[in-house]
Order: structure tokens, then C-alpha cells, then sequence
């Protein structure tokens, strides 16, 4: 089976994906966290990543383009792939659908998590995680604080950063970057019958339901 998980982000891609990645035994591929962790450790790829990222702009297709390749030659993609932040436009969507992976794949989905502008907005800017174990937070929701009053994990106590990139500037910028992508990679898998469109609003379980439903459906 092979998932393509498309909305803008803060729609959740990340969250569902991680447990589509668990229900279906699935190699998780998120192009924002290979990259994120090649900044982290400098490597060539991170170092020329960095700027774009930084920018809310889109990395270059043959950077990512390379990085997937590299990612589906490992053994775990055997039993099909979930690709999360992966295609953002149509050249990436296009060379996507000449691999291998997705050509001798029956079962190929599309799924749009959609979710307003405001909402991206207001979790974006409230997001925090735990760069130790990376349980995902958010300052709407009550967080565990240390006595300096800094918010802390209540998984391993460790205390939780924002993401660089989820400053309301950048923000802006990668949600109109998302906006001039989206309507012609959503006419691309129409065309190509995959595409379903998911509610992104509710909790966690809720999408995660809607998107197990539709799933469901479309495979039997
Ligand atoms: P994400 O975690 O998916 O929101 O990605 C964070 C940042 O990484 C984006 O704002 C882009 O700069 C870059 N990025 C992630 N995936 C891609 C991709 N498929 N194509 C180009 N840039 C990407």
C-alpha cells in the first residue's frame, strides 16, 4: 500500500502518520524530518536545506528527489510507503509516480487533511515538542512546567523547544507556498483517482477514524 498525506502544515500529517505508519506496517518517509535532521548534524544535504527551510520556501526538487531515492532503497519500504510532506508540488508528484514503488502498487491513496488558514495559524504558533523523545505539545493544552517555569515533557521531563520554522513569519510564508502547490496536486490525483479528502478538524482519533473509514472503503 502506498499513502501520500497532503495538507498544509499543522494539519496532523505528522501525527497520523505515525499511526497509519503502525496499522499498516508502512515505512514512515517524512521529507521535513529527514531534513530537519540533516541540519542537525551539518551534513551537505542539511547545510544546503537550511536556508529554504529557515525561509518557509521549498527545498529543491533534486535535493528532495535525492533524499527520497536514497530513503526507498531501504529495506522497509518493501511493504509500501507513507510519504508525509512528500510531493509539495507537481514536477515532485510526477517523478514520484515513476517509481517502481508506486507503479507496481495497487492500493495508492492520496489523502488531503484540510484545514483552515486560522487553524493553521493558531496551532502553529502554539506548538512545542520534546527534543529528546519528540512527543508533540501544544500551549492551548495544559504542559507540565519546572520551577523556572519553563514547559517541560511529562513523558521524560526534558524541556520543549519551538520549531524554527514555526514563527508567524514563516508560517505565513510556507502556508502561501502550501496555497500555490496544493489545488494542481490535488487535480493530479484526482485525475489519477486517489485522491480523498479528510475533515482535519477534532482530535487525533477522530481524523484518524475518518481516515481509516475512507480507506477502508476504497480497498474493499
Ligand atoms: P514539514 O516538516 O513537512 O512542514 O517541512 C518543513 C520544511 O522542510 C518545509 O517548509 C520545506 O522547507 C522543507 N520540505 C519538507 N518537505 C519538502 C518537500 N517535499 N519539498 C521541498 N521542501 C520540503
Amino acid at each position: 500500500m502506498i499513502i501520500i498525506l497532503l495538507g498544509p502544515p499543522g494539519a496532523g500529517k505528522g501525527t497520523q502518520a505515525k499511526r497509519l505508519e503502525q496499522y499498516y506496517h508502512l515505512a514512515h518517509i517524512s521529507t521535513g524530518d529527514i531534513l530537519r535532521s540533516a541540519v542537525k548534524n551539518a551534513t551537505e544535504i542539511g547545510k544546503k536545506a537550511k536556508p529554504y527551510m529557515d525561509a518557509g520556501e521549498l527545498v529543491p526538487d533534486k535535493i528532495i528527489f535525492q533524499l527520497i531515492q536514497d530513503r526507498l532503497s531501504r529495506p522497509d519500504c518493501k511493504n509500501g510507503a507513507l510519504f508525509d510532506g512528500f510531493p509539495r508540488n507537481i514536477s515532485q508528484a510526477e517523478q514520484l509516480q515513476n517509481l517502481n514503488i508506486i507503479k507496481k502498487d495497487k492500493k495508492k491513496f492520496a489523502i488531503l487533511i484540510e484545514v483552515s488558514d486560522q487553524e493553521v495559524i493558531n496551532r502553529l504558533s502554539g506548538r512545542l515538542y520534546c527534543p529528546n523523545c519528540h512527543k508533540p505539545y501544544n500551549i492551548s493544552n495544559k504542559i507540565s512546567k519546572d520551577k523556572l517555569g519553563n514547559y517541560i515533557c511529562s513523558q521524560c521531563g526534558e524541556k520543549l523547544k519551538s520549531r524554527a520554522d514555526d514563527d508567524i513569519k514563516t508560517i505565513s510564508n510556507r502556508l502561501e507556498v502550501y496555497h500555490q502547490h496544493i489545488a494542481p496536486l490535488k487535480d493530479y490525483y484526482n485525475k489519477n483517482s486517489m485522491l480523498k479528502i479528510i475533515d482535519g478538524i477534532g482530535t487525533p482519533d477522530e481524523v484518524f477514524r475518518r481516515i481509516l473509514h475512507i480507506l477502508e472503503i476504497s480497498s474493499s
